[in-house]
């Protein structure tokens, strides 16, 4: 079993019930344990501004499946949410699930990039991930309290819970 984080984000469509419904989707897999919930946030979007506040979390799971099995999971279930895929980079959303960390590995394929390329930067990211990972350290040798620290919340906010 490898401990894996997943930041999951959306603002579009009841955006606490598509988390609260990811989490249910995710709990149904074969392979796959959920062993951690942040709470729920509000955050702002990146990129465009012209779209709503964000609904984020970070949660743990323990799994089975290979990184690119993984992938293909969490990419069926943000179709079957309903989400479109847009040409605009960071446009708004019904669902998105992102691989932060897969264990200590670290993946450069194509489809797969582990550590996330952009969790270091990300306040939506890092503040839900340090709730249930306190003592964390990425496989560069990082800690996430390093990165917490030199990030800003940039309005950040505890919204609700995932239960
Ligand atoms: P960002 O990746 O900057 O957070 P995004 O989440 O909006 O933006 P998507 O359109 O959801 O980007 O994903 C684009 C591609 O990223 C996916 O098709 C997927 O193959 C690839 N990808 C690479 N690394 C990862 C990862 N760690 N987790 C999820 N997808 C990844
Ligand atoms: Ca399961
Ligand atoms: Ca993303
Ligand atoms: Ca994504």
């Amino acid at each position: 079993m490898t401990l894996v984080y997943l930041g999951l984000g959306s603002n579009l469509e009841q955006p606490d019930q598509q988390l609260k419904w990811a989490v249910q989707q995710l709990a149904k897999q074969p392979g796959i344990e959920i062993a951690a919930l942040s709470s729920i946030y509000q955050s702002r979007p990146m990129g465009p501004q012209d779209q709503p506040n964000y609904r984020n979390a970070v949660i743990a799971i323990e799994t089975q499946l290979e990184p690119l099995s993984l992938l293909d999971v969490t990419q069926k279930i943000e179709l079957d949410s309903g989400r479109v895929r847009k040409d605009e980079r960071w446009g708004a959303r019904v669902l998105d699930i992102d691989i932060l960390l897969f264990g200590q590995q670290t993946i450069n394929l194509p489809r797969l990039e582990v550590p996330h390329y952009g969790m270091k930067e990300r306040e939506f990211v890092l503040y839900p991930l340090a709730e249930i990972a306190e003592n964390l350290v990425l496989p560069d040798g990082q800690s996430l309290t390093e990165l917490v620290t030199s990030v800003a919340p940039n309005g950040i906010k505890i919204q609700g819970n995932l239960r």
